[in-house]
């Protein structure tokens, strides 16, 4: 057994397991890139690099993590080394350092340019659209236009004593100090889905194969249910059809008592279409888990926790400090161990089953565009929730045969396509425009939709253009400078040249017709 210890370091709740030597300690706030807005994402990013900018780490002994509802400065050492980088941590946050400021936005740009496309977050976005744990899948647009003053001053508000928790594998050293702002722990925020109509799918054709995510309770049930699909999609979709390298399950807690759960596996391209009815009928058949399946994922999850495979007792001890502190910051009364077998134990086959049926109801699915439609997979769900707005029509360059159109009136901005579909941004629900030197406009929803307006594609587009940006309000607006000029599309002169030409003999075979007409 475990044993915890709380106390308190300047205010700041503290909680240790004792783990022996070298002592390890994180320092946690409530504060992540889902408290953020689309048009400012990326300033907790920001600070948390400013913070460990002044740091000198020629041993790698130091570690930082911004999530969802998190910022996270992690450390390893003697005690000394222990307080001081947390003392240069809070001293850093106080006062960030001015100088780094254009380097660390750029150090950033490079680790964003080096992230590879993360299929749960695109799931998130789908469902909570450009707001909320939805950001998990947006570019960071507000470290364009981070400046000093608002950084800080969010760091003041954000990274505070009453916002902040401490684990250690050991009692806190007597010189530690935490000199933090005093200020309120923060709410998680809101999770609140975009999309009532659920299943529902949409195309993914950068992950490599498919996934189905869903909200499930944070509850042992779902461990198990998840321990339970990982099981059904390896032997299936591996062993079976050998049609996945590498099937996968993933649970991210999203709130205290709210998880995202998430069923994904790969594919080679000429297989996806097998992968994807493989999947289904996984997916589908996880409705009935009897008995002895559950005992059987619950004797695995038991030999991982405490059995043959559990990690030695140090790490053991450092991972329920830290759980401990994620229970703090997520609003979660702490279970001790003992009280998590008790509960794996009560957890029955009905309830695990009741966990899959659950997630079946509200399941996002990202297809690949391979994948052959099945009444599983539900409705296609749309690319905006809001419906065309009113207001002048712009046919499209090559119309007649590009029979796409863009619609801009008062309330908003769309693009009605040639299929009939369309994407609409409203204004009251603009969450972040994008104005290019080169006259380009991208506006972005909160439910995600993004809208690109090219001058260069629709009749009158420039000044479409120009009355669109008199009503983005000045914070949501992001400006970049001019595109090269072969990443702004134009419309194809053949095309026009063509459509001419045909109007033109329409028009003159109209008059030969009028003046046979006449003369007859
Ligand atoms: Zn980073």
């Amino acid at each position: 057994m475990i044993e915890l210890h709380w106390t308190e370091v300047d205010h700041v709740p503290a909680v240790w397991a004792d783990a022996g030597p070298p002592l390890r300690a994180g320092l946690l706030f409530r504060a992540g890139h889902a408290d953020e807005t689309l048009a400012t994402l990326g300033r907790t990013h920001l600070i948390e690099h400013l913070a460990f900018s002044a740091m000198n780490d020629e041993l790698h002994r130091h570690n930082g993590i911004v999530d969802a509802t998190i910022t996270g400065f992690f450390t390893v050492g003697h005690p000394g080394d222990v307080s001081a980088f947390l003392a240069k941590v809070c001293d850093a946050l106080s006062s960030l350092p001015a100088g780094r400021l254009e380097d660390e936005k750029r150090v950033l740009a490079a680790e964003s340019a080096a992230r590879s496309r993360d299929v749960c977050s695109q799931l998130l976005m789908w469902r909570y659209g450009a707001a909320g744990h939805g950001l998990a899948a947006m570019p960071e647009f507000g470290l364009r236009m981070a400046t000093l003053e608002p950084l800080q001053e969010y760091a003041a508000r954000r990274f505070t004593r009453g916002n902040a928790v401490l684990w250690l594998t050991g009692p806190p050293p007597d010189d530690l100090r935490l000199r933090l702002p005093q200020g309120p722990k923060r709410p998680l925020p809101a999770l609140a889905p975009i999309q009532d109509a659920l299943p529902g799918w949409f195309v993914d054709r950068e992950s490599g194969g498919m996934a189905a995510g869903a909200t499930v309770p944070r509850a042992c049930a779902s461990t198990i249910f998840a321990e339970c699909a990982l099981a059904r999609l390896r032997k299936r979709l591996r062993v079976e059809r050998a049609v996945s390298y590498a099937p996968a399950v993933f649970y991210v807690p999203l709130d205290a008592d709210t998880a995202h759960l998430v069923l994904c596996a790969d594919s080679s391209q000429d297989r996806r279409a097998e992968l994807s009815d493989a999947f289904g009928e996984v997916f589908t058949a996880l409705r009935e888990i009897d008995a002895a399946e559950v005992d059987a994922a619950r004797a695995r999850i038991d030999e991982q926790r405490t059995g043959a495979l559990a990690p030695p007792r140090a790490e053991r001890a450092a991972s329920e400090a830290y759980r401990a502190a994620l229970d703090w910051i997520f609003d979660k009364p702490f279970e001790p161990g003992e009280s998590l077998d008790a509960q794996l134990r009560a957890a029955t086959a009905e309830d695990v089953s009741a966990i899959a049926r659950r997630m079946q109801e509200t399941t996002i699915f990202a297809l690949p565009a391979e994948a052959r439609l099945r009444p599983w997979c539900g409705e296609r769900i749309p690319g905006s929730t809001a419906p065309v707005v009113s207001g002048r029509e712009l046919p499209h360059l090559e119309a007649p045969t590009e029979r796409a159109r863009l619609v801009y009136g008062p309330d908003g901005v769309s693009v009605v396509f040639a299929d009939g579909s369309h994407c609409t941004v409203r204004y009251s629900h603009l969450a972040a425009a994008l104005k290019y030197a080169d006259g380009g406009v991208r506006l972005i929803g909160s439910d995600a939709a993004t809208v690109m307006v090219e001058p260069t594609l629709w009749q009158d587009g420039r000044d479409a253009c120009y009355r669109i940006m008199q009503r983005v309000p000045a914070d949501l607006l992001i400006a970049y400078p001019a595109r090269p000029a072969d990443a702004i599309p134009v419309a194809d002169e053949k095309v026009r040249i063509g459509n001419r030409t045909v109007l033109l003999i329409a028009c003159a075979l109209a008059l030969m017709l009028l003046r046979w007409l006449l003369a007859s």
